[in-house]
């Protein structure tokens, strides 16, 4: 079976997220609504998004639109149409009818429901309909959540089933697992439910919202929104209406019923319009005082708002078994809240599925944890486990552990594919080492260092790592969301507020010496980045022989959104990249003057697409839809690379002042214009000054060790001002950067 068309029905947030993300793999899609205006305007909100659907803007007219009135002969060219129209099951029954009475003989027809069971959907039609009729359930937002629930019956043609969920993992990137028809399936049963645990323990325990929000949050690998934050991201009255369909659909003895009672106040907050980031608010909300936003949060048990504080919880390392054993109420809420997720997850074995690794994984494709109950079970210990449980009857998985004690139950990672991911190859690693803030994991033939902190930040620890994995072929990639957010800002605060320049200083070099190190040693570096790959991040990709890319990047140079300059060989090697294009032969101040406008701005790409104008990445560079395949990809540039030699040094021909004069002008309207003040000046003016080759000439060949010491001399000049540092103070508290 081949899907070279598709049509989707039903152009609201998911239709449009499904249509955009086919255009994304260059897929012919047509979007069809009730009118074909409700299809036109999902394009333009496409178009607009934020982050983008489109990994290619340009793209965005190879989405076609259409009504279901005049353009439903599309559907008969389709060899896939994909409904998603609002979730009544009248509206799809006839939905249905039209689309079988003209679809091509053997075209999958599938819906994106989220509650409805594929019993009750395809009850009309006939059996060789139902054969050929499935539920593909995509996430929110489609481009960047990567699970798809590929939800079968019994009826169907697996071969057609198993030739759709290839089409989807390697087309669309996404991790497709196969679901039996239960309600919620997979990630939501368990995701809602672990919703709900965190939240009903928080009201039981006398927790706050921040207190809960700080430990079912990152301590335990849950992203940093924590319980209330989703709750007010999703919307409180969506999240009222998914409960109340778990409660038609689920028998009664199911434990659901007890976490899914209505509680009063989120009631009330729904009645009075405190519906959540949508809404006036929710647990959250930002308040005027004065003149100046703060944030506030809810008290649960007064119901009024007070503004919100920093929680303190000892833990901020994932460490589940120091967490549930704090003795205070954070350990008590934590391993509360995850035993009964455990118990939950658990007790649906093997009735939802019968691979209890796919609940797993849904979680951490559908919820982006970093671990699932199970995997977290393994973590906790199983001697452990059971020794703090009270009780667990009727629950035959956990029964059978404890019987068995066996502590290595969980086996391998990411069952449901084929592919040979890295959380599969982690795991027949020869030996591994490593330290606080990166792994090195040994093979035979090469080495793998996956970076392991906050966002993947990087400290002197994570270049001795790479440094230590270079004495065979390296690859560099790693499971976390990002790649890295850069340079680790408040390692370098804490020199930087004891006046320990030396020692920023003494980092800086490090970072450069390893820079230069992964481009020129022996042996072929590979960079896998996928999310945020920024300053830092950037210049250890960028000095990498190879980049295999995911498809989802945030990639650029930021540094001087926080008042410093890329120092690790940024500049240098963006300035290496524009000096090698036809313009920079004609015009010796063309490079210096582009990279000066991106890295002034700060500029990043979204994609790899918008990535290569600006010369992030190259041409060549391999851009990949599925994460799960970086590795393969990676091995597979080893393999055509057997007789690499280390690239001959980069020479740089600077036009020193008269070019840096041209940047100064730019940066003196700026100034004028009021878009920068004073300490933008002068961040300006060291870029300018690095990016001139600083006291040089056009005639004069400047090494790479000279580009670098440039870069090393104004990091140094601005790290030491008062503005930078407070800059970086309230870029590390707030999380933004400070304007101007
Ligand atoms: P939505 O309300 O945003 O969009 C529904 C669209 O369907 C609207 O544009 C509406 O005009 C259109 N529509 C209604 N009747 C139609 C008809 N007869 N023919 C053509 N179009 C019609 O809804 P949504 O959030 O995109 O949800 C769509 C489906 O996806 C639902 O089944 C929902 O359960 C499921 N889902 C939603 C999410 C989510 O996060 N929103 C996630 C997963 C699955």
């Amino acid at each position: 079976m081949e899907i070279k068309k598709v049509v989707v029905i039903g152009s609201g947030t998911m239709g449009s997220g499904i249509a955009a993300h086919l255009c994304n793999a260059n897929v012919p899609v047509t979007l069809l609504d009730l009118k074909t205006e409700i299809s036109e305007q999902a394009r333009e909100r496409i178009h607009k998004s934020k982050p983008p659907l489109l990994l290619d803007k340009s793209k965005i007219n190879n989405i076609k639109v259409g009504n279901i009135y005049d353009n439903f002969t599309e559907v008969a060219e389709a060899d896939w149409v994909v409904e998603a129209v609002v979730e009544r099951i009248n509206i799809k029954h006839d939905i249905y009818k039209k689309i079988f009475k003209v679809r091509k003989k053997g075209a999958i027809v599938s819906s994106n429901t989220s509650s409805i069971p594929i019993k009750v959907l395809s009850q009309n039609l006939t059996e060789d309909e139902k054969k050929d009729f499935c539920i593909t359930h995509f996430f929110n937002p489609v481009r960047y959540m990567g699970l798809l629930e590929i939800v079968k019956s019994e009826n169907n043609d697996l071969d057609k089933i198993n030739s759709l969920k290839k089409f989807c993992e390697t087309e669309l990137g996404k991790g497709a697992i196969i679901c039996n028809d239960t309600p919620g399936f997979l990630g939501n049963r368990i995701g809602v439910f672990a919703m709900q645990i965190a939240m009903t323990e928080a009201f039981k325990m006398k927790l706050s919202v921040e207190e809960a929000d700080a430990i079912f949050g990152r301590p335990m690998g849950i992203p940093k929104t924590g319980i209330f934050g989703l709750y007010d991201l999703i919307g409180i009255d969506l999240m009222s209406d998914v409960l109340k369909s778990f409660i038609k659909e689920l028998p009664e003895t199911d434990k659901f019923h007890e976490v899914a009672k209505e509680i009063p106040l989120v009631k009330r907050l729904i009645e009075t319009g405190y519906t959540g980031r949508k809404g006036k608010g929710g647990f959250y909300r930002v308040n005027k005082v004065d003149g100046k936003k703060i944030m506030e949060v809810l008290n649960l048990e007064t119901g009024d708002y007070f503004p919100s504080k920093k929680i303190n919880i000892k833990t901020e390392k994932v460490d589940l078994k120091i967490l549930i054993n704090q003795d205070d109420k954070y350990g008590k809420y934590a391993w509360s809240v995850i035993s009964k997720i455990i118990k939950y997850a658990s007790s649906l074995v093997p009735g939802i599925t019968k691979e209890f690794n796919d609940i797993d994984e849904a979680m951490r494709l559908g919820f982006n944890w970093t671990k699932g109950p199970f995997e977290m079970l393994e973590e906790i210990g199983v001697d452990n486990f059971f020794s703090k449980i009270e009780e667990y009857k009727d629950n035959n998985f956990l029964e059978n552990l404890a019987q068995s004690k066996n502590e290595e139950f969980y086996g391998e990672r990411q069952k449901y594919t084929d592919i040979h991911t890295l959380g599969k190859a982690k795991k027949t690693a020869m030996s591994v080492d490593g330290n606080n803030s990166a792994q090195i994991y040994r093979f035979k033939d090469y080495n793998i260092v996956e970076f392991t902190t906050k966002a993947n930040a990087l400290d002197y620890d994570s270049m001795d790592a790479l440094k230590k994995a270079t004495n065979k072929p390296l690859i560099i990639i790693n499971e976390s969301m990002q790649f890295s957010a850069g340079v680790n800002l408040s390692y370098t605060m804490e020199f930087a507020d004891k006046g320990d320049f030396k020692s920023i200083e003494k980092f800086i070099r490090y970072f450069q010496e390893t820079c230069k190190h992964l481009k020129y040693s022996d042996y072929p570096v590979i960079s896998a980045p996928s999310g945020l790959t920024l300053g830092g991040g950037f210049e250890v990709m960028v000095q990498s022989n190879f980049v295999a890319s995911h498809t989802n990047i945030v990639v650029g140079l930021v540094e001087t959104i926080v008042g410093l300059i890329p120092a690790g060989g940024g500049c240098k090697e963006m300035l290496a990249r524009w000096l090698d294009t036809e313009e920079a032969k004609l015009d010796p101040h063309y490079a210096s003057l582009k990279v000066f406008d991106i890295i002034g701005y700060g500029k990043t790409a979204t994609s790899p697409v918008e990535a290569i104008p600006m010369k992030y990445l190259k041409p060549e560079d391999k851009k990949i839809m599925n994460r799960n395949s970086l590795l393969e990809v990676s091995k597979k540039i080893l393999k055509d690379n057997r007789d690499f030699k280390a690239p001959a040094e980069t020479k740089f021909n600077l036009a020193g002042h008269i070019v840096k004069e041209k940047m100064i002008k730019v940066l003196d309207k700026l100034y004028n214009d009021k878009v920068i003040l004073d300490h933008g000046m002068k961040v300006g003016k060291e870029l300018a000054n690095v990016l001139s080759g600083g006291d040089t000439t056009i005639d004069k060949t400047l090494s790479e060790e000279d580009l670098f010491k440039l870069e090393l001399d104004s990091f140094m000049r601005l790290i030491k001002t008062k503005e930078t540092q407070d800059r970086i103070k309230h870029t590390l508290a707030t999380g933004k950067p400070l304007i101007n």
